[in-house]
């Protein structure tokens, strides 16, 4: 049975607008075990790319971790030291950015920027950082590594830079790799291949994947398991195939919904009404209402919790429907 390798517990980040604080993340847990590949999914500005950067340590400056635990095979990353969180980052768990072109230095050769990672978390010398790095290059499908560590990320196109980030991430061979939008900028084929390269990865090394998307297309086709996230907050939680087939809560049934199926022929695809909440103005009762087809006065006045909705605990879901329907059965 494959290991619990990373628990998030109770996660709650805060940032500062004007001169209050605003909950971003509240109360998020969820696990990922070793091998395993869970997608995070919502609109924009529900709180996948914060989530992601409270567990690598790397928020802005105006923001906090007010709350909660990030337990990486047991070890609680928000108990360590800046300099303990460097060498985990890299070494134990790795984060690929939406846009490799803004997350690499374009001041220094590719070769720089990979083998400082190597040297820092391993005792090699300066031969066997520039062998891992040629290595590690190939690996990921660069057809001529060595002239790409002597570029310079302008030299190299989009889908180049991303495999140059791909590759920095595995250099180390980190145990956790959260993968952030990673082929949001690329084009449809090199897309296909970054994917594909990311689940060879997982399937040699046995890595687990955090997938931050909002391609519900990539999520069907990579991921075990999937969270949904709405103004902060988890929504639902299933395993890949009863999330498609049978989404319980309003708001991942619209996403699933707003998916182009292939052949079926239809023109104008349902869009969830409105938009995500701000932050500092979020509804009172449950964040979707505003938006919900299905909305009580419940719905308006109280916010529903997060409870397992099956028998084997992998299903989760916040709806006052469910509730509802529970208590009548
Ligand atoms: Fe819709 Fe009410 Fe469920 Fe919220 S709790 S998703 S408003 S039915």
């Amino acid at each position: 049975m494959s290991e619990k390798l990373l628990e998030v517990k109770n996660l709650r980040t805060e940032f500062k607008r004007d001169k209050s604080w605003v909950t971003a993340v509240n109360n998020v847990s969820f696990d990922i075990n070793e091998g395993e590949i869970l997608g995070l999914v919502g609109e924009s500005g529900c709180g996948k790319s914060v989530t992601s950067l409270s567990i690598m340590r790397l928020l802005a400056r105006n923001s906090k971790i007010s709350n909660g635990q990030v337990l990486l095979k047991g070890k609680n990353l928000l108990e360590k030291d800046n300099k303990e969180i460097r060498k985990i980052r890299g070494r134990e768990v790795a984060m690929i950015f939406q846009e490799p072109m803004n997350s690499l230095n374009p001041c220094m050769r590719v070769e720089k920027q990979i083998t400082e990672a190597i040297l820092l978390h391993n005792n090699f010398s300066k031969e066997q950082a520039h062998q891992r790095a040629f290595d590690v290059l190939k690996s990921v499908g660069i057809p001529e590594p060595e002239m790409t560590l002597k570029s310079f990320p302008h030299q190299l196109s989009g889908g180049m830079c991303q495999r140059v980030m791909i590759a920095m991430a595995m250099s180390c061979e980190p145990e956790l790799l959260i993968a952030d939008e990673p082929t949001t900028a690329l084009d449809v084929t090199i897309q296909a291949q970054i994917l594909e390269l990311m689940e060879e990865i997982r399937a040699k090394k046995n890595t687990g994947i955090l997938m931050i998307t909002h391609d519900l297309g990539v999520v069907a086709e990579m991921c075990n398991r999937v969270v949904v996230m709405y103004a902060g907050r988890i929504v639902e939680e299933a395993p890949v195939k009863e999330l498609f087939a049978d989404s319980k809560h309003p708001y991942t049934q619209g996403l699933i919904g707003s998916v182009p199926k292939l052949g079926s022929g239809v023109k104008s695809l349902p869009s969830i009404p409105g938009s995500v909440p701000d932050l500092s103005v979020m509804p009172k009762g449950c964040k979707f209402a505003p938006r919900c087809k299905y909305a009580m006065d419940i719905c308006r006045e109280q916010e529903p919790e997060l409870h397992t909705i099956d028998k084997d605990g992998r299903r989760r879901c916040r709806c006052h429907l469910l509730d509802q329907n529970r208590k009548e059965a």
